[in-house]
């Protein structure tokens, strides 16, 4: 099924106004239960958004969802994943009950070409430990779409344009991951804790910022331009690919604001967007 059909199926479903798109710089996976002036700002998020429009779905792309292959979340009951150790118990008992939504999970396989759909994951902590301050009382269904972790950075940014119709069906699109990811040097001040931003981590942040006010997507694809600066804040690009698939998500011209930025833990951008 393609794009005809599946706008035949989705016009049965009441026109949105377009959609924002989100790309939350997720962080510590304390946020969650953290109240602190990020997370406030993410719960500011949600009820600006609930002013345009209440979403009939949420589509997270998370930093933390890597596959072979594309797959897309398709549960009617995603469990909340606590994917990480050396966390309080606290931390583990967090639950985020939101209902899936196979329906949607369904429209977004047909969109893309080779995607499967599948009920073996749930909600991984890059979209609960945001939603949980974005919609706390989580009764808005959501579903995730994985990272084909093998393909280049470019197939990320073009795959995320097929999926575009969805911002005019009421649903919200939320990336979430990191622009400057750098654990291991972050530990390293953290064990000495000296909270300092890394002279690298803040150019970077800064030059990513740059490109997306001037709408230069293709540098940001081209993240090693930006000089050694580049593979420091991006040593993997696990965390820095969802912010691809929201830029792509943006409409000629339209607002990009940075609700949140801080480079927090030395080399661990904040950084968080809204589009539209
Ligand atoms: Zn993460």
């Amino acid at each position: 099924m393609k794009l005809n059909e599946f706008d035949n199926i989705t016009k049965q479903l009441a026109p949105s106004p377009l959609m924002p798109v989100l790309f939350v710089g997720h962080g510590n996976p304390m946020n969650a239960l953290w109240e602190n002036p990020f997370t406030q700002s993410l719960k500011k998020l949600g009820e600006e958004i609930n002013l345009i429009e209440k979403p009939k779905a949420i589509l997270i792309v998370s930093a933390h969802w890597l596959t072979n292959g594309t797959f897309v979340q398709a549960s009617p009951k995603p469990e909340t994943i606590h994917d990480f150790g050396g966390f309080p118990k606290e931390l583990f008992d967090v639950q985020y009950p939101a209902p899936g939504s196979p329906e949607f999970a369904n429209q977004v396989t047909s969109l893309l070409t080779h995607a499967k759909t599948t009920e073996e994951w749930g909600l991984d902590h890059g979209a609960w430990t945001i939603l949980k301050h974005i919609y706390p009382t989580a009764d808005i269904p959501v579903f995730q779409l994985s990272i084909d972790y093998a393909k280049p950075l470019q197939h990320h940014f073009d795959l995320a344009k097929q999926i575009c119709i969805l911002r005019e069906r009421g649903v919200l699109i939320i990336g979430s991951g990191n622009i400057v990811h750098n654990l291991r040097l972050s530990f390293e001040k953290f064990s000495i804790n000296d909270s300092k931003p890394y002279d690298w981590a803040v150019e970077f942040d800064a030059w990513i910022k740059s490109r997306i006010d001037n709408r230069n997507f293709d540098d940001i694809i081209n993240y090693e331009k930006a000089g050694k600066a580049g593979p420091l804040s991006v040593p993997t690009p696990d965390h820095f690919i969802p912010l691809l698939y929201s830029i792509a998500l943006a409409e000629p011209n339209e607002k990009i604001e940075h609700t949140y930025e801080e480079v927090s833990f030395g080399g661990m951008s904040m950084r968080t967007l809204k589009i539209g």
